[in-house]
């Protein structure tokens, strides 16, 4: 026989060079002879007795009986061929075995050889048609060579669909562990797949050692820092590779980093393979095993290590995702996604000892303007490094937006409210610009808030900030108590604007007197809201509808609400001023000041019974913007009246200059005019002052006959107060006109 890969002893010993499988790991199939013919059998085994593989005696079992041999092929599962004799037990016991190896026991490689000795009793055309067998021999046929010839073909297609169906299980095993890697996105976990994955392909019995390494392009494998191993003791991630390995993997690694490929010698592979698409890394992977691999092995390492390749080079594009998705693009620092995903994996205990410090840049939008972006950009460097320096304990700094960072902190650690002072005022020389920077800043114990998803814990800092804002502080610290308030002040912003809708407002008029004769000299209107017919005064939801734009809306009514009652008090026959309140947002807005004007026009109301409130503190914050609508609004004719005078801080530059008729003298002052000599020095400063620059004087809040003696005897002429009359609805307002009738 020439047959180079399955050969008889006396024919060769030499090892096929191209064979998949390593002499030493390979053992030939087993034949199986089943007979219950005790003599034929003897014969078989003395016609088998010599017959060896690649140097490897071919083991040879017998059986007989068909049970018997079901019995053997299921402790067997290495079985190549079995010689089946038809008729045992019954005349058709080894037909019926034939069907028991094919559906029931699914073994489709083995190759069925019958041999029968009376062929009348199961016709060899009959047979081959109804069975799945592979030969049919009449046992006076097949003489010693021919059964030798007939064995070695079947081992030989035995053994290629063996291969094959190896090559398909470990193609199957490549694709399972392909498909785990594919799910990992983290090299951390990729790694550890990889490590478990190739341990399953070539390990089995074969004991390995595995190493994983990253080497920098320009650096040598000395340099490698080591990620994760198995089997491998004594180096933490990040360090070198022991000297153990390089001893033992030096060569192999020199010639995989040069050749940029895959490396195998006997029992040592170095597995290759690209870290990233700037070629600026590379990761290797150094297996050892005990036995030297296969050829069949390294065939699947080789298929395997196309996965990886490409799962690295994945891992790489992730990670450069996830720096764009995790990184603010400017500053290189960590982003607002970073942060939220940082809230939203914090356990219960990181939570309890956390500090999250929100620090925003006051009227960013408008200072972006007046430089130009490369400045822009410098600017906010410069004030990150600040941040960084000053908050030197921090966990972390984050770019949460354009114009905002978040500084996480372990509580212990966390700042005093006086460094984040310390921060709010900032002056930076850029460029050859100035520009200077306030900034607001919350701070929130993040255990008082961990009920809330990380999104809602920024947006909840976000609206401390527009709180501590609008309340003038440069630090907050968040109380538990906000988030009712929030809750509360979303709840009556909807009734609010019902409210607008419904037109749920009117007006009560508190008549103001001389308070020499008690004769009504004008009226102030104040604003009622009737809520489900409770009255709500104006203090409990002027401020929200202020914070929140609303006045916009609710102060036009008032306008339009004071047109109707001077025309109403026309009809009775009474022409006195009315005084409303106004905020510096209606005076800055364009259309309040239009209606207030189209009003005296359209419906003929004489201007100078208008007369717009604005209180000290506003008219003096907002001078620069708002002087000249006063101004407009005077020359119209219209009056103007400083509201609660007294309690803000005015220049007397811009005392000077305000377009104001009259001026209105805090209730604060007048209420203790009685026993406070501070108010009493207050209420004659600010007489003097009036009459200096030439305004008139009305004193608020007036209760007692002993504060109006005060404020006569300090010269003043005009008060409102309770002691006169209660803000009340037109209709008692006119009742109480009637009984206060100049004469
Ligand atoms: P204000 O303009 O200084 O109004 C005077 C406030 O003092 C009124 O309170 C009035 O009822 C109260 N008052 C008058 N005499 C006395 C007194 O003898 N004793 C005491 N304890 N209080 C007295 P009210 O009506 O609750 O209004 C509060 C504030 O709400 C007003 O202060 C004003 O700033 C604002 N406001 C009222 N109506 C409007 C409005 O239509 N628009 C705007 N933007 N604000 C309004
Ligand atoms: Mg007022
Ligand atoms: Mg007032």
């Amino acid at each position: 026989m020439s047959d180079d890969r399955f050969v008889f002893q006396e024919e060769s010993d030499n090892i096929p060079p191209e064979s998949p499988f390593n002499t030493d790991s390979y053992k030939p199939g087993k034949i199986l002879t089943v007979d219950d013919d005790i003599n034929y059998q003897k014969s078989l085994l003395y016609s088998l007795r010599d017959l060896v593989i690649k140097g490897k005696p071919v083991e040879i079992l017998t059986a007989n009986s068909a049970a018997e041999a079901a019995r053997v092929l299921t402790q067997h599962d290495d079985i190549a061929i079995i010689l089946l004799d038809v008729v045992m037990e019954q005349d058709d016991a080894g037909l019926r075995l034939v069907d028991t190896i094919r559906y029931v026991q699914g073994n489709a490689l083995i190759r069925i050889i019958l041999l029968t000795g009376q062929p009348g009793v199961a016709p060899r055309k009959e047979v081959m048609h109804k069975y799945d067998i592979n030969e049919y021999w009449n046992k006076s046929e097949i003489d010693h060579d021919t059964l030798k010839s007939v064995i070695a073909a079947n081992l030989r297609s035995w053994h290629s669909m063996y291969e094959l169906e190896q090559a398909r299980i470990g193609l199957q095993m490549v694709v399972d562990a392909s498909r785990h890697l594919a799910s990992k996105y983290d090299k951390k976990s990729f790694i550890q797949v990889v490590l478990k994955e190739i341990g399953y392909l070539i390990g089995g019995k074969n004991e390995l050692t595995l190493c994983v390494a990253q080497v920098d392009s320009d650096n040598s494998y000395e340099k490698a820092s080591f990620i994760a191993g198995v089997g491998i003791s004594g180096v933490r991630p990040g360090e070198h590779l022991p000297d153990s390995l390089c001893d033992e993997f030096g060569q192999l690694c020199e010639h995989a980093l040069r050749e940029e490929n895959h490396q195998f010698n006997h029992n040592r592979s170095v597995l290759y393979f690209c870290g990233n698409n700037e070629h600026s890394y590379c990761y290797m992977v150094l297996v050892k095993a005990r036995q030297n691999l296969s050829d069949y092995h390294i065939h699947l390492l080789q298929v395997f290590s196309e996965n990886i390749s490409s799962g690295f080079m994945q891992l790489s594009l992730v990670n450069q995702l996830s720096k764009l998705a995790y990184q603010d693009t400017e500053l290189r620092i960590n982003n607002r996604n970073w942060l939220l995903r940082e809230l939203n994996t914090m356990n219960t205990s990181d939570l309890n000892e956390s500090e999250l410090i929100i620090l925003e840049i006051d009227q960013y939008d408008s200072r972006v303007l007046s430089f130009d972006e490369h400045s822009l950009c410098e600017a906010i460097k410069a004030i990150y490094l600040n941040i960084n320096n000053t908050l030197k304990h921090s966990l972390a700094i984050a770019r949460i937006s354009v114009d905002g960072f978040a500084v996480l902190y372990n509580k212990q650690k966390a700042p005093t409210d006086s460094t984040l002072i310390s921060l709010i005022n900032q002056t930076y020389e850029i460029n050859g610009y100035t520009i200077r920077y306030s900034f607001t800043i919350a701070r929130i114990e993040l255990a008082l808030i961990q009920d809330l998803p990380a999104l809602q814990q920024l947006h909840l800092a976000r609206s401390l900030l527009c709180y501590a804002r609008q309340q003038g502080n440069g630090v907050i610290s968040y109380q538990p108590g906000y988030r009712d308030h929030l809750v509360r002040d979303y709840q009556y912003l909807s009734d609010l604007m019902t409210a607008i809708e419904n037109q749920e407002f009117y007006l009560a008029f508190q008549p103001q007197v001389d308070i020499h004769n008690n004769h009504p000299v004008g009226l102030e209107a104040l604003i009622r809201w009737k809520k489900n017919g409770k009255v709500i005064l104006p203090g409990e939801f002027i401020p929200l509808a202020e914070r929140t734009g609303l006045i916009s809306k609710i102060d036009p009514i008032v306008v339009r609400l004071v047109a109707d009652a001077i025309h109403h008090l026309k009809r009775e026959g009474y022409q006195l001023p009315i005084s409303f309140n106004a905020t510096v947002k209606d005076i800055s807005n364009p259309e309040y000041i239009q209606l207030v004007m189209d009003l005296i026009e359209t419906e003929n109301i004489s201007s100078e019974l208008f007369d717009i409130e604005i209180t000290e503190t506003q008219a003096m914050e907002s001078y620069q913007d708002i002087h000249p609508v006063l101004e407009k609004l005077h020359d119209a004719g219209i009056h103007i009246s400083i509201d609660d005078f007294g309690t803000g801080y005015s220049s007397l530059s811009h005392i000077s200059q305000l377009a104001a008729d009259t001026i209105k003298i805090d209730i604060a002052f007048v209420t203790h005019l009685d026993k406070d000599k501070a108010s009493q020095k207050v209420v004659e400063m600010v007489i003097n002052l009036a009459s200096i620059f030439g305004f008139s004087v009305i004193a608020e809040g007036i209760e007692t006959e002993l504060q109006k003696q005060e404020l006569i005897d300090r010269g003043c002429h005009i008060g409102q107060g309770f002691l006169y009359a209660r803000p009340m609805p037109i209709d008692e307002l006119l009742v109480w006109l009637g009984n206060n009738r100049t004469a």
